[in-house]
């Protein structure tokens, strides 16, 4: 069984975390948290996206207060992310949130982290302990060992307190050590992994860097929710995490995009059609290939092998659909066409034949 299956099970809102094969998709707003009007709206697109749960930062005693009305005003699981001030734990929990991000070892007062334990305990709401590399206590050097060996010290805080509703994090700038740290958690703990490699950087090489390094521990059964950290809406931190998950095999009801790179036999707009396509298709929960191709020498192939595909001649297209071609279109006409094909697509009806 993987670590994914065999971790420890813990809620959040209205989702299993660990024990099971799913793997769900979280971010951070970027508003401040005392704006609830913006965090509402922010949470809002977020989930429309795809987001299942989301943090929010509780950096002092307003954002703490406004926690209670975004959670009224939103659909999805809320993490409130809150360093050091245990009373501001306290009042996300009396807030309702469904889940809190403190490290129990930057709280100074045992009893402090004991009252925090308690009123989780009485709400059923689980602590994740976060570990970066780049924050380890006493100049510890960044290695996996290290990071495991500061998550056990706060995850035996919580222990000795008989808490054990406990997600890990282990986040490294460095996707190498990041990828080393989680295998070590993995084997050291049975508690579910939250993945992230931390400060990514842009959209481009964070959402590459973040593939790589959650791609790879996914892809050994390694972690129970991810977030994608980049530099720039969080919008495409979504974004990414589909496309990481899909490939995957680890989600469904998201559409796939086949489109050959071009090359000098093309003869129609097919770039700008594939990118209008992608945007479209970010809005549709199927289970769809959809396949834009440039040219009638390699294009029918795939074509015929996606749900609906395209393949281009000059100035016109013929359209496929599950391996037959149903019409030539107009240029002009295809990307209408294309639209019209996803949104009639029934995804209940897998075999090629019986859509035919
Ligand atoms: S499908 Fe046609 S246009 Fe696209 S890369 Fe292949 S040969 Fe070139």
């Amino acid at each position: 069984m993987t670590q994914r299956e065999s971790s420890r099970p813990v809620t959040v809102g209205k989702y299993q975390l660990g024990g099971n094969t799913k793997v769900y998709i979280q971010s951070m707003t970027n508003t401040y948290t005392k704006d609830v009007e913006a965090t509402v709206k922010q949470i809002k697109q977020l989930t429309e996206a795809g987001c299942e749960i989301v943090r929010v930062a509780v950096l002092d005693m307003v954002d703490a207060h406004a926690l209670g009305e975004i959670k009224k005003q939103i659909s999805i699981p809320l993490v409130a992310d809150i360093h050091f001030d245990y009373r501001l734990a306290l009042e996300a929990i009396n807030q309702g949130v469904d889940k809190i991000r403190l490290n129990p070892g930057n709280i100074p007062k045992r009893e402090h982290v004991m009252e925090v334990v308690e009123a989780c305990k009485a709400k059923n709401i689980p602590i994740r302990i976060g570990v970066n590399s780049g924050s380890l206590p006493n100049r510890m050097a960044p290695t996996p060992e290290n990071m495991v060996a500061t998550a056990k010290h706060h995850v035996d805080i919580l222990e000795s307190m008989g808490f054990y509703d406990i997600v890990l994090s282990l986040k490294a700038t460095d996707m190498n050590l990041m990828i080393e740290a989680y295998r070590l958690a993995a084997k050291t703990f049975p508690y579910p992994l939250h993945l992230g490699v931390t400060e990514a950087g842009t959209a481009f090489s964070g959402a590459i860097k973040s593939a790589m390094g959650i791609g790879i521990l996914l892809a050994e059964g390694i972690g129970n929710t991810i977030r994608v950290s980049l530099t720039d809406n969080p919008i495409l931190e979504i974004q990414a995490a589909k496309e990481i998950l899909k490939n995957l095999g680890l989600k469904d009801k998201v559409p796939n995009l086949i489109s050959c790179p071009t090359c000098g036999r093309i003869q129609y707009d097919m770039i700008d059609i594939a990118k209008r396509i992608e945007q479209y298709l970010l809005k549709v929960n199927k289970t769809i290939n959809v396949a834009i191709m440039g040219c009638a020498v390699n294009g029918p192939g795939e074509a015929t092998h996606a749900d609906i595909g395209i393949a281009g001649g000059k100035g016109e297209a013929i359209l496929f659909r599950r391996g037959k071609i149903i019409k030539k279109i107009k240029e002009s006409e295809v990307y209408d066409v294309l639209v019209e094909e996803i949104n009639n697509f029934d995804d209940s009806i897998q075999d090629h034949e019986k859509g035919a």
